[in-house]
């Protein structure tokens, strides 16, 4: 008998047919032994929706209560779960975050997880239930309601499964595995049977959301394997699993991107010692996390300094960079959200030169501008305007050989 987490994505749960189809494969699942915790997101464009309702009423709403707002959608998929399986007599209880034990510091709208008080959990499993989890949420230690950040169900699974000692974690979703690039931007994209976790957290957290990168970041670091799943169709999926001797060492494995970003820059900084400390300090505290960073070159004492972050935190962002700004004696706050991302990823580039210039080369013939680039051992990305991000995702896709 194996203990399985199973999560279910907003596509798989977007409307009470498509429940009742995961109710269907819960059910045959349970019913060949399994413990099964199912942890759910929200239905399709639900969490967006009540993003946008609370932007009707203010542009920057109270974090705390956003996290309030967003948490209802999760809460009416699994007691709509719940009751699906219920009704085909299977054992089966919803629980919230709360209920299910998982606590989490208190940085709202983005959320860590700190610790699982798993309990309450084990003993429905004992009870042989089927325990059905709203994902992306939790509470802090003061009980306030916190949410995990977007996509924060994948790390909801994750985490549920390293807790619980799972054998693994399922995660179904709206494409059947994890791809070369986005297959829905480049139709010529291969599935990927076998991805190490060290490529995967690059692909995540530069922008692939089929997996949240903190889910990633869990799976590394606690050695969980992860298999990524169509609920729609029947098919081997992807294993995101430590690195094997027998994977390939391509030089460039995935183009990633990320329309999700903005470019924030201050302008008319002194050029001085302390000034990216004075700059960045604020932001940090706050805990946005910044991207790319670069300072220009000074002229006559002065100089820009830009930086990309989350699109979601930009107007924060950009709220402290002012505050900053006047502190330093800079001139102004620009903030740019018609830029993209666009990334190449490969552990074999550890071992390969050229592969950013073959990258900028590419990007050049297309007549693609470059604003920002940034490395890693195992990546380099570029900040181009948004508008050109799908072309260059199927120009680099084909120029680094990927296509099927
Ligand atoms: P869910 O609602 O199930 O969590 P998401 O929309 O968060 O699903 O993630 C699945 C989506 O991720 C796919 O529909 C696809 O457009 C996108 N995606 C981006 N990059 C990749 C990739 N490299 N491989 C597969 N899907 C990707
Ligand atoms: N419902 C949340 C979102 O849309 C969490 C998730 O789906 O993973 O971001
Ligand atoms: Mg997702």
């Amino acid at each position: 008998m194996a203990l399985i987490v199973q999560k279910y994505g907003g596509t798989s749960v977007g409307n009470v047919e498509r429940l009742k189809n995961v109710a269907k494969k819960v059910a045959d699942q349970k019913k060949s032994g399994d413990q099964l915790v199912v942890v759910l997101s929200a239905m399709s464009g639900q969490t967006d929706s009540l993003v946008k309702l609370a932007h009707e009423i203010t542009k920057e709403p109270v974090e705390r209560e956003m996290d309030m707002l967003l948490s209802t959608g999760e809460r009416v998929t699994i007691a709509l779960l719940a009751i699906a399986l219920q009704d085909m007599g299977i054992k089966a209880v919803s629980l919230t975050g709360r209920q299910a034990g998982i606590v989490t510091d208190s940085m709202h709208t983005k959320a860590r997880i700190k610790n699982i008080a798993k309990e309450n959990i084990k003993k429905y499993l004992d009870d042989d239930y089927v325990v059905v989890v709203a994902g992306f949420q939790g509470i802090d230690e003061k009980s306030n309601v916190t949410t995990l950040g977007r996509g924060g169900s994948d790390t909801t699974g994750v985490a549920l499964a390293v807790a619980l000692k799972a054998d693994m974690c399922e995660i179904y979703t709206d494409v059947d595995g994890v791809y070369t690039t986005d297959p829905n931007v480049e139709s010529k994209a291969r599935r990927i049977d076998r991805i190490s976790y060290e490529e995967m957290l690059e692909m995540a957290s530069l922008g692939a959301k089929v997996l949240q990168t903190r889910s990633v970041e869990f799976a590394a670091k606690y050695r969980m394997p992860v298999v990524v799943k169509s609920t729609f169709k029947e098919g081997p999926g992807t294993w995101v699993v430590a690195e094997e001797p027998s994977m390939e060492k391509v030089v460039v494995s995935s183009v990633p991107y990320d329309k999700n970003q903005a470019k924030l820059t201050v302008v008319g900084v002194p050029d001085k010692p302390g000034i990216a400390s004075a700059i960045l300090g604020e932001i940090a505290k706050e805990e946005i996390n910044v991207d790319m960073i670069i300072q220009n070159v000074g002229i006559g004492g002065l100089t820009d300094f830009s930086l990309t972050v989350p699109r979601t935190e930009s107007a924060k962002a950009a709220k402290i960079l002012k505050g900053s700004a006047a502190k330093i004696g800079a001139k102004d706050v620009q903030v740019d959200e018609n830029i993209g991302k666009v990334s190449i990823v490969g552990v074999g580039m550890r071992s390969h030169s050229g592969v950013a210039a073959k990258m900028f080369q590419l990007l050049a013939d297309a007549g693609i501008n470059i604003e920002m680039i940034s490395t890693s051992e195992i990546r380099v990305s570029c900040v181009i305007l948004k508008d050109d991000v799908d072309r260059a995702v199927r120009i680099l896709h084909a120029g680094f050989g990927l296509e099927s």
